[in-house]
């Protein structure tokens, strides 16, 4: 006997394909039942012809269902240049595509150690896996203060508002949301990137509550550069990486 779990390659039907943006879209499609934990992500595959050669390309997306919804989710944008991206966006209601099972990651709650407060910060589609994780009852039964952070270059990037405000709406107290726009304006929220705003002390004065190894967990999504440079900043708090066998307070999913 192995630990070895096999991908298995499964046929989908898409849904529909909804654009919030010129490069930002939500893909919703149908397949057999597909069990997951909140947080964790599946492989979408399509055949993408270039120069008269087909190829199979696949790339890993997060699940932004939540895990009893019976259609699949999956928020993401299109890279310049980038081969799936580009051919996912010119899919349609009808079209097809496979997705693998079983649907995998550690980006979950159940690697989290117990801590009250939980920070879960994301650039762009980073958002994606934890609005999967706060439609389920796991988060709002664990922490007394949730604090999500979107990072996004423009304020009509700030998507999923009626989810987020439909949570607001129904957890005063326990749940912030803190948009931050580096590239306008922004009435609603926060100038300028997440670490300058961790920097400023503006980040946990508008949470109202603060980040500190003693008592917070900080789950971070999105960007290289975000996760490297929210880490540096976190370690002068005496914050460090979590693993199972090491303790800590920082847990990632890196997307490129
Ligand atoms: C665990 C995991 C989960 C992921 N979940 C999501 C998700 O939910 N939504 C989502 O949009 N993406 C997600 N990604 C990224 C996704 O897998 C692809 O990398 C992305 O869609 C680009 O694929 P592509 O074939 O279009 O580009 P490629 O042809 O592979 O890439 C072209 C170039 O663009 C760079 N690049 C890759 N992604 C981006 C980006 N987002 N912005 C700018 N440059 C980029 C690459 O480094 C590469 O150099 C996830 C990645 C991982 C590892």
């Amino acid at each position: 006997m192995t630990g070895i779990i096999r991908t298995s390659w499964h046929n989908a039907e898409v849904l529909s394909n909804q654009r919030w943006t010129e490069r930002l879209l939500t893909l919703r499609i149908k397949t057999e039942p597909l069990p997951f934990i909140a947080g964790q992500f599946v492989t979408l595959r399509l055949p993408i012809t270039t120069d008269g050669n087909t190829e199979l390309v696949a790339k890993s997306y997060s699940l932004i269902n939540a895990p009893d919804e019976a259609v699949l989710e999956v928020f993401y944008n299109i890279v310049p240049n980038g081969k799936l991206s580009n051919a996912l966006a010119g899919l349609q209601a009808g079209d097809s595509l496979e997705i693998s099972q079983p649907a995998k990651g550690f980006f979950v709650l159940d690697e989290i150690p117990k801590v009250p407060n939980l920070w879960m910060i994301a650039t762009g589609t980073g958002l994606g896996p934890y609005l999967s994780i706060l439609k389920t009852a796991q988060p709002w039964e664990r922490f007394q203060k949730i604090v999500l952070v979107h990072g996004v270059p423009l304020v009509n990037e700030l998507a999923y508002p009626d989810l987020i405000q439909g949570l607001l709406a129904e957890h005063p107290e326990q749940f912030s949301f803190i948009a931050c726009v580096t590239q306008e304006a922004n009435p609603e929220g926060l100038e300028g990137r997440i670490t300058t705003n961790l920097e400023s002390g503006a980040l946990e004065q508008v949470a109202g509550t603060h980040i500190s190894a003693e008592d917070t967990h900080v789950m971070l999504c999105g960007n290289h550069n975000m996760l490297n440079d929210m880490k540096e900043l976190l370690a002068k708090r005496g914050m460090q990486r979590h693993l199972r066998h090491k303790p800590g307070h920082i847990t990632t999913e890196q997307y490129f």
